[in-house]
């Protein structure tokens, strides 16, 4: 299966200390690819999961709504490795207010972290993958990038964002041998969906909805992104992929 084979591939995981940036963290490395590992917090279980794969890993503590996050990491990365072949754009907060109270802060801090970061640190690793002519950026969208959720404005106006800013820059970079595309998890459990989870019956309506039967685990989402970081991808540009359990089919 060399198509999906990632040894010796580097790969910077946004937000990758717990949740799905964890689980597909630990993909890519099943897969072959050395990580550089980047939270608010500390990745520590997620780079010890690593080791025991056999893989390196290399820790960022970063807060990535900051502008000079950006540049500090790709510095990190590059003086470690050597190139970036690999980005998972993952990092990401929601903020649940009904819209007529939704604060100025809670806006800005899910756009900043949600879209403006995914832009920019988009744009400063892909200028190393450009002059090498190759490079995966893979986007973490959401179900909100398709509809307007409920109470969490911010959250679906940053998702629509990576779903248009996946396609635009796939328009634009593509032709330097780049592919970016995005996933679309469907509602997975992780610490996104906790406040969600502990509504019984918000959480009955969306597990009845769910044609799998069930909702996603981080490990849901290795095999796309896995998918989405190897030559398996190459001709696939500007997609957002569903991994939902049909919920978007239903
Ligand atoms: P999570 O809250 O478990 O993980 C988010 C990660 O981002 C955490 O490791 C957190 O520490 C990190 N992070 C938060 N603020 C940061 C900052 N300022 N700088 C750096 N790192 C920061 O949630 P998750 O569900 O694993 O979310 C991962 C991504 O998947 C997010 O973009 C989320 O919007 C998206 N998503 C989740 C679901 C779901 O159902 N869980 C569905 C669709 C999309």
């Amino acid at each position: 299966m060399e198509i999906f084979d990632l040894t010796s591939k580097v790969a910077i995981v946004t937000g990758s200390s717990t949740g799905l940036g964890q689980g597909m963290s630990l993909g890519l490395a099943e897969a072959g690819a050395d990580l550089v590992l980047v939270d608010i917090v500390d990745s520590k279980e997620t780079a010890e999961k690593i080791k025991a794969l056999g893989r390196k890993s290399l820790t960022v503590i970063a807060d990535l709504s900051r502008m000079d996050a950006i540049n500090d990491l790709v510095k990190k990365t590059l003086e470690t490795f050597g190139k970036i072949d690999i980005l998972i754009n993952n990092a990401g907060i929601i903020r649940r207010t009904p819209a007529i109270d939704f604060t100025e802060k809670d806006w800005d801090d899910v756009m900043a972290l949600n879209s403006k970061t995914v832009f920019f640190l988009s744009q400063a690793v892909a200028r190393d993958m450009m002059k090498r002519k190759s490079g995966k950026i893979i986007n973490i969208a959401s179900l909100l990038s398709f509809s307007g959720g409920i109470t969490v404005p911010s959250y679906s106006a940053s998702k629509g964002a990576v779903a248009q800013i996946t396609k635009a820059l796939a328009n634009e970079w593509a032709q330097y041998g780049l592919n970016i595309n995005a996933i679309a998890p469907g509602y997975m459990i992780t610490n996104n969906t906790a406040n969600l989870r502990k509504d019984p019956e918000r959480t009955k309506s969306i597990s009845d909805r769910i044609p799998a039967g069930r909702w996603g685990t981080p490990d849901d989402l290795k095999g796309a992104a896995i998918f989405l970081a190897s030559s398996a991808s190459d001709y696939i540009n500007g997609h957002v992929l569903l991994v939902d359990g049909g919920w978007m089919a239903r």
